[in-house]
């Protein structure tokens, strides 16, 4: 089923996500967590792509697994590094194995990199055109509340944002952000330039302190101070920051519902029990 169907068919929705591994023999370990996940019920679970394409392979491997279990797979998949023939045969495969849905980003610059010539896209709005071309895709775009790193200002962000949804994009999955007034600036913006696709808030609970530094500082999102606070005080008590940043998320979602937000993607970094945790703290508050 198509993403943009789910989402105006249910009043809310709850997605999660999950890495592939980076080397083949894991490849059962990871299927097992989807497994685990499955039986939460999201609404889709989407399955990123490494980092450069190296293992492009892996995750249409789990886009099927995801399908085994009666889940709808949404596929990320980045172009920077790759030809067109290399995402064209990328994309060919996921229609071959009935996978509708892509979250098509550009990826990270690694470092030193130079674009080498045309038959290399530069931008997402170039790959969005591309699936377009390939086939029936339902087609994902990222976003990001606290603008994209390498943006010299909100402005153009923004107004890169429109041209890439106008390329043809169903629907927003937004970066992580922990300040909610954060994302109804954003979206309020988004209305004021006329993106009016759905905005899927990118909910991450940070579970470990670990979590914090790896990942949130990486991104450039910045944290209120009563989430510091939270660190501070149970950073080095793995259960109590677990209980506190699966409570923090699910907070972020019940006041993001209160005001008027209904799709939720939970950055589940292939941990099954936080995921499940979240959906039984929001149960009778989601109600999709
Ligand atoms: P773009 O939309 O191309 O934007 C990148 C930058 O270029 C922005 O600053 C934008 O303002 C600017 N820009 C856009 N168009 C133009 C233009 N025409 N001219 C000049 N500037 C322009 N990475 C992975 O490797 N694998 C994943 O699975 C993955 N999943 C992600 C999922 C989500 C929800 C998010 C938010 C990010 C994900 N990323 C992933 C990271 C993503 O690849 C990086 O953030 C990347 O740096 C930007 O990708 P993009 O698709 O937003 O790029």
């Amino acid at each position: 089923m198509k993403i943009k169907e789910i989402i105006a068919n249910r009043k809310t929705t709850v997605s999660f996500e999950v890495f592939p591994p980076k080397q083949w023999d894991k490849i059962e370990k990871t299927k097992a967590v989807v497994d685990e996940m499955a039986k939460s019920k999201p609404a889709f679970m989407s399955v990123t792509y490494g980092a450069a394409g190296t293992t492009s392979g892996f995750t249409s491997e789990i886009a099927r697994e995801i399908m085994e279990q009666g889940i709808t797979p949404l596929a990320h998949l980045t172009c920077l590094t790759s030809t067109r023939e290399k995402i064209r045969s990328v994309v060919n495969g996921m229609a071959a194995d009935g996978v509708e849905n892509i979250l098509a980003l550009r990826g990270d610059i690694p470092e030193g990199f130079e674009f080498p010539d045309d038959q290399y896209y530069e931008h997402a709005y170039q790959l969005i055109e591309e699936i377009h071309s390939l086939g029936d895709f339902c087609v994902g775009g990222a976003c990001y509340p606290e603008v994209h790193p390498e943006s010299p200002n909100r402005v153009e962000d923004i107004a890169h944002l429109k041209e890439k949804v106008d390329c043809g994009l169903d629907f927003l999955t937004s970066q992580m952000f922990f300040d909610n007034n954060v994302f109804y600036n954003f979206r309020e913006l988004c209305a004021v330039k006329g993106i009016d696709v759905p905005i899927v808030a990118g909910i991450m609970p940070i579970v470990t302190a670990s979590t914090l530094n790896r990942t949130v500082k990486l991104s450039g999102c910045s944290l209120p101070v009563k989430f510091e606070k939270i660190v501070e005080r149970f950073g080095d008590d793995n259960d109590a920051m677990k209980q506190a940043g699966i409570i923090y998320a699910s907070e972020q979602i019940i006041d993001l519902m209160a005001n008027g937000v209904n799709n939720f993607h939970i950055y589940s970094m292939n941990k099954p029990d936080v995921a499940a945790r979240i959906v039984d703290c929001i149960s009778e508050i989601i109600d999709g």
